[in-house]
């Protein structure tokens, strides 16, 4: 026999994946002292590692990383902007969102003009039309920012998470934008910490044939764009452009080989992954 029920709902309680912990008892009495052992090693290593993050980092790790980032695309030319979390319904309208797509189902509704923004294309949008006027090319503009979306899938998605958005517009024509692209993804990527991964190309509804990052187990890292797409006429964008969408929540899950999303994101049962109902 394997844990009862109840034992195995504590330790994945306590952050343990269940994958690591088949095992096979003849009797109860050998189930529950192999129980007892391991859930007092769990307790012990958690504790050790709360022990370690109050010593030494004192914040989660993606916070660490978001800042590392952003200092990152800084020394390289971006600009880093900071839009207003909600949404016109309007400007989501102008990114192909309409009520007949499955992404218009996902938005968190505050009015029936505002919403909580799903992405944050919108409104870097409008600063590659409003900066492009002042600032000479490339124009190299950045956010990192939460947004919001209803999803049912749980162990890879939270309602809130923390995109960061890159976009470099007005490259000179003879530039390889996929060559581009690939550099760019690879700079964040290394910086968080992951050296395996790939770019499939994908079909995404928002922006036709994309170019996805994915970990060597398959997980989405980052979806990218290369424009101009038929939706820049929306916007007045008339240049060149190419883009990349990171989930920050999924770079911390991929680097650290966490299997939940949960422990990387916005928590108050976890403080950097570690459980704090011990
Ligand atoms: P998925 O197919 O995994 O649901 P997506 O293709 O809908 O993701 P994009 O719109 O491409 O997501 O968003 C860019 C990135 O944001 C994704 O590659 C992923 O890293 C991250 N992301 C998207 N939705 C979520 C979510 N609900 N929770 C955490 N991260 C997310
Ligand atoms: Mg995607």
């Amino acid at each position: 026999m394997n844990y009862s029920e109840v034992q195995l709902n504590r330790l994945q309680e306590l952050g343990t994946p269940l994958a690591s912990i088949s095992q096979s008892f003849e009797t109860i009495e050998e189930r529950n002292i192999s129980f007892q052992k391991l859930e007092q090693q769990i307790v012990i290593n958690l504790k050790k590692r709360l022990e370690d993050f109050v010593a030494n980092e004192r914040r989660p790790r993606i916070l660490k990383l978001e800042e590392n980032i952003s200092a990152l695309l800084r020394s390289q030319g971006f600009i880093q902007v900071h839009t207003p979390t909600i949404l016109a319904k309007n400007r989501l309208e102008k990114m192909g969102i309409t009520a007949d797509t499955a992404m218009f189902d996902q938005v968190f509704w505050i009015d029936n003009k505002k919403c909580l923004r799903p992405m944050l294309a919108p409104h870097l949008y409008e600063y590659m039309v409003d900066l492009g006027k002042l600032l000479p090319r490339p124009l190299r503009l950045f956010e990192i920012g939460t947004c919001y979306r209803k999803e049912t899938s749980g162990t890879k998605h939270a309602n809130e998470f923390t995109m960061l958005n890159l976009v470099e517009m007005g490259l000179p024509e003879d530039t390889d934008f996929l060559a581009r692209l690939k550099e760019l993804g690879s700079t964040i990527l290394a910086e968080a910490g992951i050296s395996s991964w790939s770019m499939p190309l994908e079909n995404s509804t928002v922006y036709g044939d994309a170019h996805d990052f994915i970990d060597e187990n398959g997980l989405e890292l980052a979806s990218s764009a290369i424009g101009p797409l038929d939706m820049d006429a929306n916007w007045r964008v008339t240049e060149n452009w190419i883009g990349i969408g990171f989930g920050l929540e999924r770079l911390v899950m991929s680097a650290s080989h966490d299997d939940n999303l949960a422990k990387a994101g916005r928590s108050i049962s976890y403080l950097d992954g570690i459980r704090l109902h011990l």
